[in-house]
């Protein structure tokens, strides 16, 4: 029996002593991390990987009020590969395209989580990396302890240990390591089915024919700096986005659509779109997954465990963006639990819950139900919205920029009108948009008293409207 089996079984607790430990060195567990530790809360890390390579490894578009929010600097040059100027927007057939302007931040998320793990160590939080194995373990249906193999960063001895705290926060993303173990979660979480699933890929490649480049961005009325963007080319939920940069010297591709089969993934979208661009060159860095698209789980926190990013579905359901949301969620984690005398307490994690749906909770309720319109129209749908004129620069723009916005008397004026060109397709998507409105006023209305029966009739009210 080696050394560190012994005192597992022996029930050694380890003497990190924290009082919270963050399951998850992505972007949504470092920032609660270094948000509690900047209010005082002695904070350890845990990672499956090696520190520093946790999270996504691609480039993700991030909004300057979501960094604001979050409670971190906006990124410095070193971070940002590229700042959206103008997308030109185009659905099925090259119907559009629809021009505007967005202000998303293109960045580099493996610097971005280089930045969080040094802002981290500033504050204090320790780190333990190659972890497997944990089990969390109750006491009284609150979990006091969880028992895992892990190692400091840089050593080479890997040993078991036993971490107790009073919060511990799943930011493991979409499995949800914690929240699938402790059944008072598990049962307000249910595994998200693949429908309810993007699969997305985002990869960096090197300019092989500038000559090429311009004529890709000529033919679709761009410039060097700009991005065309298609929608509903694999389903009513899909997009293909290549921005080229402004000095011509590399091309970045997203491509992403519903995980069920039917439209492929999103690697296989962006191997088609690559065979009939020869003049984007050698691949350096991307990577593909899965991304979780409904509104998040009504119980975001139980038995002294919260859940905070993918683990929460804290994700914007229309394209699948959940850097911000999941950073914010740290920061209001923090602020509700941080001064509190038991963080892991009911009361403190039910503060949590409701600061984070009435915050965010309407936003994404609202968009989960305008993405499964999307689903519904299909791609054909969405061809007609471009041709009728429904499909405008402030639809886009304020989806780009996750709000929800009601419409100005003007936009309801020219919404009517494209309708009337198109009444089939406003038979289809006004009780869509009647949903959307609905959800986003009653996903950001939650309980506010600790009340599990009310927060199920919430929940469930919420997914008559939502769909689901
Ligand atoms: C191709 C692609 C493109 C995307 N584009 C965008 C975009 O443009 N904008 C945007 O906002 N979002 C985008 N997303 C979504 C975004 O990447 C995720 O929502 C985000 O990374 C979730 O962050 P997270 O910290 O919650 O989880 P993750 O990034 O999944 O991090 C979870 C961490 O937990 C660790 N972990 C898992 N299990 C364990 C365990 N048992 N023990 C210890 N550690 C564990 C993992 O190793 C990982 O480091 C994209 C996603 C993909 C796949």
């Amino acid at each position: 029996m080696t050394p560190a089996a012994t005192s597992a079984t022996n029930g050694h607790v380890d003497p990190v002593g924290a009082s919270v430990v963050v399951v998850g060195a992505g972007t949504a567990g470092l920032n609660a991390a270094l948000q509690l530790a900047r209010r005082g809360l002695i904070v350890t890390v845990i990672e499956s990987r090696r520190l520093g390579a946790g999270g996504a490894r691609w480039d993700n578009g991030v909004l300057a009020w979501q960094y604001t929010r979050a409670g971190i600097a906006a990124p410095g040059p070193d971070e940002v590969h590229h700042t959206s100027g103008r997308t030109h927007l185009y659905g099925p057939g090259d119907a559009g395209p629809v021009t505007f302007t967005g202000s998303t931040v293109h960045a580099d998320m493996r610097r971005l989580n280089e930045r969080l793990v040094a802002s981290c160590r500033a504050e204090g939080v320790n780190f333990l990396d190659r972890a497997t194995g944990l089990v969390p373990e109750l006491v009284d249906r609150r979990v006091r302890t969880l028992a895992l193999v892990a190692a400091e960063p840089e050593s080479a001895v890997l040993s078991s240990r036993r971490l107790q705290a009073s919060l511990f926060v799943d930011a493991s993303g979409r499995r949800g390591v914690l929240r699938t173990q402790v059944a008072s979660l598990a049962e307000w979480c249910p595994r998200v089915p693949r429908d309810l699933l993007c699969t997305a890929s985002q990869h960096h490649f090197d300019m092989a024919d500038r000559d090429g480049a311009l004529r890709f961005l000529e033919r679709h009325r761009a410039t060097p700096g700009d991005t065309v963007t298609w929608v509903g080319l694999d389903g009513g939920f899909s997009a293909l986005a290549v921005g080229v940069r402004p000095e011509l010297d590399g091309v970045s591709v997203l491509t992403g659509t519903i995980a069920t089969g039917r439209w492929g993934t999103g690697r296989s979208i962006l191997d088609r779109f690559l065979s009939t661009a020869p003049w984007i060159g050698a691949q350096h860095h991307g990577g593909d997954g899965l991304i979780p698209l409904r509104r998040p789980h009504a119980r975001l926190g139980a038995s002294g465990v919260a859940l905070v990013g993918d683990a929460a579905c804290q994700v914007f359901p229309a394209h699948g963006s959940g850097i911000g949301a999941g950073m914010m969620a740290g920061a209001i984690l923090a602020e509700q639990v941080g001064a509190h005398a038991d963080p892991g307490s009911d009361d403190a994690l039910w503060a949590y819950q409701h600061a984070f749906h009435s915050e965010l909770g309407g936003t994404l309720a609202a968009y989960d139900a305008f993405r499964r319109c999307n689903s519904a129209i299909g791609s054909d749908g969405v061809r007609r919205m471009f041709a009728s004129g429904l499909f405008t620069p402030e639809m886009a723009g304020s989806g780009l920029a996750q709000r929800w916005h009601e419409p100005s008397l003007g936009q309801s004026v020219a919404a009517a009108r494209a309708y009337a060109r198109d009444v089939g397709l406003a038979r289809q998507m006004v009780p869509w948009l009647l949903r959307c409105a609905t959800a986003e006023r009653m996903g950001a209305a939650p309980p506010a008293e600790q009340d599990l029966g009310a927060l199920r009739r919430w929940d469930r009210r919420l997914a008559r409207v939502v769909g689901g």
